[in-house]
């Protein structure tokens, strides 16, 4: 069995859903259990609707509710030619839109809109993507079933960030999705979406279609997670910033991971975990060119090739500054620190310490005042925002001190704020004002991927 997860830009239109039948038609043999996200930009509208509806701007969501039912609408009209299968998805999708429109009303009577509206609000784009491409498959003869993914992704009731219940996940997925994928059927599910196990919607965080792909492929051993995107595979860098990005062929789990901690949108933050657990070869491929092998994720065998392999960036960050004359150097001053953050959820995305001070990099701002007066109370603080965080990531990092050496003179016009080598020690970061990201990241990848053999990677490790 193989988990199969298709983001948005796949299955935008109905071109590109046909693209995707083909793609699951070829794994048929290899029993695929496909993950749909919703159409591109679907998810983002929906939100808009709810934060419109709060504001009170009750026409402008209702355009936009218009505008998600007219798009599925042409999906079905494209893609469903039987007259039955045709009328009940139109029928759902009115149904939806109704619901939406329900939604967006109370929403704005309110004036105020909770994490659990908006994920039951976010839930639909789900919905309505993948009801429609399980019935396309039908229509090109696929032997599929859809399932909603609100009957085994049971989670927590961390409305917008839920936290998947492994254990129930777990029991619902080998009774439910694991006999119709042994029987031959192509099961279509959501990613992204889950239920609290009392029928409530939730879901689990922006970009989380492939943390679900990932999960349910851990917890029924596939023998491979593909990730199908609208890029080659994992690049050198965002090709959004560097147009001549290299595709990666194959990476390390920890490369991936730190990866997409620090930024790469290509992968969720969390994908790679689950997979580590039972070490599962993770693919990211491209549905525009799907004979392409993509990249291949695995845990590695220790003898990896190259040095650097990929650069990623974390917007929005913020540095805090702490200074503490009285206490600094005393053994409990980081800890009295790091139970400040603690308290308030706060994570540290790199820390420096020198002889008087201690910088912090965050990206949750949402405490900030209270976490500054808390450690005033032992320490001097000042926080500056506008920050990111730039990082090169590889295994080979840490045999190569060279490297490091040419990534800070590639970078010796940019101010830099801060340094930081993970515990890893596979990946280096450091953190840039937010104008010098587009900058820096060239810079980078002029210095370490315009010749790969000159920091010792084998040209046969990029394309
Ligand atoms: P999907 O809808 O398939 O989940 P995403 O938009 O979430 O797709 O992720 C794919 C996008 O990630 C690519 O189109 C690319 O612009 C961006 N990206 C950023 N960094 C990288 C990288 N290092 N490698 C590949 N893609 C990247
Ligand atoms: N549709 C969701 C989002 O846009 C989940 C995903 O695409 O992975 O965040
Ligand atoms: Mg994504």
């Amino acid at each position: 069995m193989i988990v199969m997860k298709f983001g948005g830009t796949s299955v935008e239109d109905s071109d590109s859903i046909r693209r995707v039948i083909e793609i699951v038609k070829s794994e048929i043999p290899r029993k695929p259990l496909v993950f749909v996200s919703a159409c591109a930009g679907v998810t983002n509208r929906l939100l808009r609707i709810a934060s419109l509806s709060a504001e009170g701007k009750k026409d402008e969501a209702n355009d936009l509710i218009t505008d998600i039912k007219a798009r599925h609408e042409k999906l079905v009209e494209e893609l469903i030619p039987s007259d039955l299968p045709k009328n009940y998805l139109r029928g759902k999708i009115s149904v939806y839109a109704h619901e939406l429109k329900n939604l967006s009303q109370a929403i704005s009577v309110i004036g105020e809109v909770t994490g659990r509206s908006l994920d039951t609000i976010a839930s639909y784009g789900e919905r309505l993507s993948s009801m429609i491409i399980a019935q396309a498959m039908e229509e090109d003869s696929v032997k599929s079933m859809f399932v909603d993914a609100r009957e085994f992704m049971i989670t927590d009731d961390h409305y917008t960030k839920a936290v998947p219940l492994f254990p129930v996940v777990e029991e619902r997925a080998k009774k439910l999705l694991l006999p119709l994928a042994l029987n031959g059927y192509v099961v279509v599910t959501q990613g992204f979406i889950g239920s609290n196990g009392k029928g409530i919607t939730t879901t689990i965080g922006r970009g989380g279609s492939d943390y679900s792909a990932s999960i349910i492929g851990s917890l029924l051993e596939a023998e491979e997670i593909q990730i199908w995107t609208d890029v080659d595979g994992v690049l050198t860098a965002d090709p959004s910033i560097v147009g001549a990005a290299r595709r990666i062929r194959k990476m390390t789990f920890n490369e991936a991971s730190e990866l997409a901690y620090f930024g790469a949108r290509v992968l969720h933050p969390k994908t790679i975990l689950p997979a580590v657990d039972k070490n599962i070869p993770v693919y990211v491929r491209n549905s525009r060119n799907p004979s392409y092998r993509g990249t291949l994720i695995t845990k590695g065998d220790g003898n990896e090739e190259g040095i650097a392999k990929s650069i990623a960036y974390k917007e929005r960050i913020t540095l805090l500054n702490l200074e503490s004359s009285r206490m600094f150097l005393a053994p409990d001053f980081l800890e009295a620190v790091f139970a400040v953050f603690s308290k308030y959820h706060v994570i540290a995305h790199a820390v420096a310490t020198s002889e008087v001070s201690v910088t912090v990099a965050i990206d949750d701002t949402s405490h900030l005042e209270d976490l500054k007066s808390d450690i005033s109370e032992f320490a001097e603080i000042s926080s500056s925002g506008g920050k990111a965080i730039v990082c090169v990531v590889g295994e080979n990092i840490r045999y190569n001190p060279g490297v490091v050496g040419r990534i800070f003179s590639a970078l010796k016009d940019i101010r830099i704020n801060m340094i930081s080598q993970g515990a890893s020690e596979i990946n280096i970061g450091f953190v840039v004002d937010e104008n010098d990201i587009e900058a820096a990241v060239r810079l980078l990848h002029a210095e370490l991927f315009a010749n790969p053999s000159s920091q010792g990677s084998p040209d046969q490790l990029f394309d």
